[in-house]
């Protein structure tokens, strides 16, 4: 197997293009004092920009309209577009809009894609996914909110918990037990449907989280939804009845890449600013550059980023060469590792700064608190170790002995060998 992530010229002048753009763009968004609504109007000549360069919501294949990148490519764009928080929604490929615009061109009939799907990537509708139940995240086949089909109206009861956007988006794609246990694989229970937001029964309360304890973002709010008696049309159901999980699979894939390359950028722009600040600050009679122990910092700090940054394009390729369910053991790994790079990084940046990195003067301290989060969402770090470790050990088998332990591998090299050696002492005597 072998991979190569240099991409053709072409396309490198299109990421340059993008980090100049950022930097010079969208940086300066972060600074000014909005609300969101006034964020989505200001960024509107940007998004246009963007879209004048064919850079627009490039997630897709050209049948869904997207541009066919593949996720290397999509991976070094998200790598770049997630050194600002702002920067994704810019570029029409800001979550949860692309993963849902995804399902709906994998899931959806032709009403659906014209309807929600279409929009969604267009910028025109903003959309919420839907999934998580307080304390049955990490194993979904647990989850309960139910969708009865009455006549030809799905009834939805129900309460989910940290739904991002939900009360700033046009619809939800909720989660919901529609089959019942008997006779029914646990994996086969659950369905996706669609329900809009302003839908009467539908109550979003906007929560608190520790990155964004008022819940004013401006790309993000989070809300515990409760689903009460909530009635959508029959043809709202997305993809076939119990076949949440598989298309959940395919949601969430490609889409942990994206977050992961994401995660990358924010630790590349920790790493800037730390070493901007080594060779910038003396303390002690020494740039802070010439301690060993910031240099060592610097020196980590590269190499797992660099690592947790390949270890992703492979992650990338081999979803491009295989799919994303015969890349899962790399996806998985991803997850948590990039997610402790990005913490980590982050860590040594706020320490360099001092009081000044943890403070709200500098971009590092709300990023930290945000990458808290990674190792949550997407699924706990704790499920995607114990999948990867269950993936790694049924290539073992239980044995009486180790199969290095030394005296039963003598035994059997002696008896493979003993009589030659013998052979050779007696000739050699
Ligand atoms: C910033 C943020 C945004 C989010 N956005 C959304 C969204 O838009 N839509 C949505 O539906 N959800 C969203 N979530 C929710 C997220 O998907 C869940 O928090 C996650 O899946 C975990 O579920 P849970 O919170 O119910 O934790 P629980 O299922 O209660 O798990 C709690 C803890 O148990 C431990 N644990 C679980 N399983 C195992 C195991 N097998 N082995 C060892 N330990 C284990 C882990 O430490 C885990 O953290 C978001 C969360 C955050 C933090």
């Amino acid at each position: 197997m072998s991979w190569d992530f240099e991409t053709e010229p072409e396309f490198q002048e299109k990421l340059d293009w993008m980090r100049e753009f950022v930097r010079e763009e969208i940086y300066p968004l972060e600074t000014l004092d909005i609300d969101y609504l006034q964020f989505r109007e200001l960024i509107k000549p940007l998004q246009q920009e963007v879209k004048d360069r064919e850079l627009w919501g490039v997630h897709l294949s050209p049948e869904q309209g997207g541009a066919g990148y593949g996720q290397v490519k999509l991976g070094l764009m998200h790598e770049i577009l997630g050194a600002s928080e702002l920067a994704p929604p810019v570029f029409g490929v800001h979550a949860p809009d692309t993963g849902n615009s995804e399902l709906i061109a994998v899931a959806g009939d032709e009403e659906q894609v014209e309807k929600w799907g279409k929009p969604v990537l267009n910028g025109e509708l903003w959309s919420a996914y839907s999934m998580t139940e307080e304390g049955r995240g990490s194993d979904p086949t647990m989850l309960q909110t139910s969708a009865v089909l009455d006549g030809d109206e799905w009834v939805v009861n129900g309460v989910k918990f940290c739904v991002g956007n939900a009360n700033r988006s046009d619809f939800h794609i909720v989660l919901c037990r529609t089959e019942d246990d008997e006779g029914t694989a646990k994996h086969r229970r659950h369905s996706m449907i669609i329900v809009p937001t302003d839908t009467e029964g539908v109550i979003n309360r906007q929560i608190g989280l520790m990155h964004d304890p008022n819940s004013e973002g401006l790309v993000h709010t989070h809300c515990e939804v409760t689903y009460d008696n909530v009635r959508v049309p029959a043809e709202n159901l997305l993809g076939g009845r119990g076949e949440a999980f598989v298309l959940a699979q395919k949601r969430l894939g490609p889409g942990r890449i994206h977050h992961c390359m994401r995660w990358m950028g924010v630790s590349r722009r920790a790493l800037d600013a730390l070493c901007e600040r080594a060779v910038s600050k003396s303390v002690h009679g020494g740039l802070l550059a010439d301690k060993e122990m910031v240099q060592d910092w610097i020196a980590t700090s590269a190499a797992e980023i660099e690592a947790a940054r390949l270890l992703t394009l492979q992650a990338a390729w081999k979803i491009d060469q295989v799919g994303a369910s015969g890349a899962r053991q790399e996806i998985a790994m991803i997850k948590y590792h990039g997610a402790k790079v990005m913490h980590d990084v982050l860590d040594r940046a706020i320490q360099i700064h001092g009081a000044l990195g943890y403070s709200t003067d500098m971009p590092l301290e709300e990023a930290y608190r945000w990458s808290r989060a990674a190792r949550l969402y997407d699924g706990p770090d704790e499920v995607h170790k114990v999948s990867v470790a269950r993936r790694i050990l049924k290539n073992y088998e239980p044995r009486d002995k180790p199969s290095d332990h030394i005296p039963t591998r003598r035994q059997a090299a002696m008896e493979k060998w003993g009589p030659v050696i013998e052979r050779l002492e007696t000739s050699s005597v």
